[in-house]
């Protein structure tokens, strides 16, 4: 422990290992929100924001011409810079009336979420069309929106809560695409939760850990069949052994565009159990090297694939001040745990929740697990 257990990042645990760290990111919400309540004192000036606000934002350039095109052949009944009230005609689609305003089909979802519709109404019912993404955050008194990322291991046939059949799996993606739900990239949460992308209020992220060839088999063609991206979190040492991915699937996954390979350690210890034999030198030489040897990996043998590795899933969900110090130092801009729940843009980056889906649970169990709101209270 000497050496190390002054620096103020590190808290040495009453055990001799490291405090294992449970992000209390209601209170750091909280903090924030006393902060911004406070009333000031007189005339004095507020000190400069410690970061620069967020930029709004971007909108996409708007259109030359609101000219009507297929898909959008209405009139427009007001606008300003902001909002747009349409007047639909027969025949027209969101993507249409996304495409004509906002410049691109794929915003459908900002219509579809500020109208709390996702077709366009049959007569003469106006559609409102927000002209940017609104309000970047959606937060109320009583809540903010949250990103569900949920955590896969296999794919079955197969026994044991760990295994999902792949009729599971279909299932479940089946129910996603027919509610309407958007399937992010894990990356896209980044800007997010930086504030400064907004996403659709049914977005989710999915994730599967270890790297077992039964997500080639299984989950793979199932992914491809509803164009949903997914992150696959590999530890280096598993690559090719035994019932796991090899180098060359793992290269057939990235290619597809679909898969997002990232980081899960080198040989998946915990990170946070020190041996009682470990020195102190000798554990922080492991985990420098648990986070930095699988991305040396992953980008030499699949960087000509566009594998490029930001983001590191904790063995066993677990970190500390140690493993979180280090991922800043290596430049890890999302890390994942297994804590339950859906993340707000409060979360700490390096510190998100994730749910895991077992072999055993229903689609109902499957729904109740998509959590789209987050207080700031909730633990
Ligand atoms: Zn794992």
């Amino acid at each position: 422990m000497t050496g190390f257990a002054a620096a103020a990042a590190i808290e040495p645990h009453r055990r001799g290992g490291w405090r294992p760290v449970v992000w209390a990111s209601a209170a750091v919400a909280l903090l924030g929100l006393a902060a911004c309540a406070a009333p000031r004192p007189g005339p004095v000036a507020p000190p400069p924001p410690a970061t620069p606000p967020a930029p709004p934002v971007a909108a996409p350039a708007p259109p030359t011409s609101d000219a009507p095109l297929p898909g959008a052949m209405g009139d427009v009944a007001g606008r300003n810079e902001r909002v747009l009230v349409y007047v639909p005609r027969d025949g027209d689609t969101l993507a249409g009336v996304a495409t004509r305003f906002l410049g691109d089909a794929d915003r459908a979802w900002q219509i579809a979420d500020a109208n709390g519709q996702r077709w366009v109404p049959a007569g003469t019912q106006p559609l409102v069309v927000p002209l940017s993404a609104g309000s970047v955050l959606d937060v109320t008194a009583d809540g903010a929106q949250s990103v569900p990322i949920l955590c896969y291991h296999r794919f079955g046939p197969g026994q044991g809560k760990m295994v999902v059949a792949a009729s599971q799996f279909e299932a479940q993606l089946e129910w996603l695409a027919r509610n309407h739900y958007r399937v992010l990239k894990l990356s896209e949460m980044a800007g997010f939760l930086a504030g400064k992308t907004a996403l659709p209020q049914r977005s989710v992220v999915i994730t599967i850990d270890d790297g077992y060839e039964t997500v080639h088999r299984y989950a793979f063609p199932l992914l491809k069949k509803y164009g949903f991206p997914a992150t696959l979190f590999v530890y280096a040492d598993f690559v090719g052994a035994r019932d796991a991915l090899s180098w060359a699937q793992l290269q057939e996954l990235a290619e597809s565009g679909l898969v997002d390979i990232q980081a899960h350690s080198k040989s998946h210890r915990n990170l946070i159990e020190q041996a009682t034999n470990e020195g102190d030198a000798a554990y922080r030489q492991s985990i420098e090297a648990e986070l930095r040897l699988p991305r040396a990996a992953l980008e030499r043998r699949l960087g000509a694939v566009g594998v490029k590795v930001h983001h590191f899933a904790y063995p066993f969900g677990d970190a500390n001040e140690l493993v979180l110090e280090t991922m800043r130092r290596q430049q890890y801009d999302l890390g994942l745990t297994v804590i339950p729940g859906g993340n707000a843009f409060f979360a700490h980056p390096l510190m998100l929740r994730r749910t895991m889906i077992y072999g055993d649970h229903s689609l109902e169990d499957f729904k109740a697990r998509l959590q789209l709101r987050r207080n700031a209270l909730w633990p």
